[in-house]
């Protein structure tokens, strides 16, 4: 079990987890490669002191080489929910299964819109992870939203078990479905439902029953990573100690708020570190 651990790979997510370290603590970093943080799109970075004329490639290579030589460990993977544990978390990365006292959640600026219905009915019907829930839509009918191929392995999985499985991709080419899958083009709208259930989903003009509905996003809301995340719409509530409504579990960087720069971002990740630490050592 590791005592922290820190989802994402950008700056807020590389400062938390050297700092960790420099607290003696055992961290391990699940988040995608370097090239899905935003600052990797920067080609000059101007205002980071001490750091001039860099692009935000380079800098970001510089962040995690000093987080290698610090001992911090990574698994690159896409984090699709966490679950508490009473005193710790189990983090599911890519169907791996991993277990740490505390938690950072440093997963940069939440472009996951959603559609109407979505987070009404998360946890009611509506899921983004297949092996995780997968099980209660045993011989029922499931739609499942895929922004990236990944979601082709989600719905595969899911045909082993329902009675039937759409899948809507919102990219292309679709490559690896099992034939038991039903394709559908079309822009997702809404997620249909009644009292506390799923009944179906809207795509463009059509409406599909089903069960549940699964969502394969390159960007996950954070309430949807752990389930009772306090957040005001789009970013994560914290205190000044970075830490949220939820005991362990803290958080850094664009996924607190504005302003979205690097400064804050590596400034956050050293409070969630200290923070984090000092959880620790106070529950041990
Ligand atoms: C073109 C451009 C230029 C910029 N220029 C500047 C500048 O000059 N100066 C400045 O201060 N700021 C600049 N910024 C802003 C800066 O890049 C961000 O503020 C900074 O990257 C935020 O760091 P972060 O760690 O919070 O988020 P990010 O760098 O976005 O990192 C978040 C990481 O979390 C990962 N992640 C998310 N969800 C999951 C999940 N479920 N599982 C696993 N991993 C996940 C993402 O893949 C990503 O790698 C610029 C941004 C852009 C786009």
């Amino acid at each position: 079990m590791f005592d922290i651990a820190i989802i994402g790979s950008g700056p807020a997510a590389l400062s938390a987890a050297v700092n960790a370290r420099q607290r003696n603590k055992s961290v391990c970093v699940f988040g995608r490669s370097l090239d899905s943080s935003l600052l990797f799109a920067a080609e000059k970075v101007d205002n980071y002191l001490g750091m001039p004329d860099l692009s935000g490639e380079e800098m970001l290579n510089q962040f995690y080489a000093h987080a290698v030589k610090r001992g911090v460990e990574f698994k690159e993977s896409r984090i699709s929910q966490i679950m508490p544990m009473g005193d710790r978390f189990m983090i599911n990365a890519d169907n791996e299964f991993f277990e740490a006292k505390t938690l950072i959640l440093a997963i940069g600026l939440n472009k996951s819109r959603g559609i109407e219905g979505e987070m009404e009915y998360l946890g009611k019907g509506v899921s983004y992870c297949a092996t995780c829930d997968g099980m209660l839509y045993r011989n029922k009918k499931v739609v499942v939203v895929g922004e990236h191929e990944e979601g082709e392995a989600e719905a595969n999985f899911l045909a082993d078990v329902c009675e039937k499985v759409t899948y809507v991709p919102l990219y292309q080419p679709v490559l690896n479905l099992k034939e038991n899958v039903t394709v559908l083009n079309g822009k997702p709208k809404s997620v249909l439902g009644e009292g506390i259930r799923v009944t179906g989903i809207q795509v463009d003009d059509e409406m599909v029953e089903c069960d549940g509905i699964f969502f394969a996003k390159n960007s996950t809301p954070p309430e949807s990573l752990v389930f009772g995340l306090a957040t005001d719409g789009k970013n994560i509530i914290v205190d000044r100690s970075m830490a949220t409504n939820l005991p362990g579990v803290f958080a850094a960087g664009d996924c607190t708020g504005a302003p979205f720069q690097i400064a804050k971002a590596v400034g956050e990740g050293l409070v969630a570190a200290l923070s984090a630490a000092a959880y620790i050592d106070a529950n041990k």
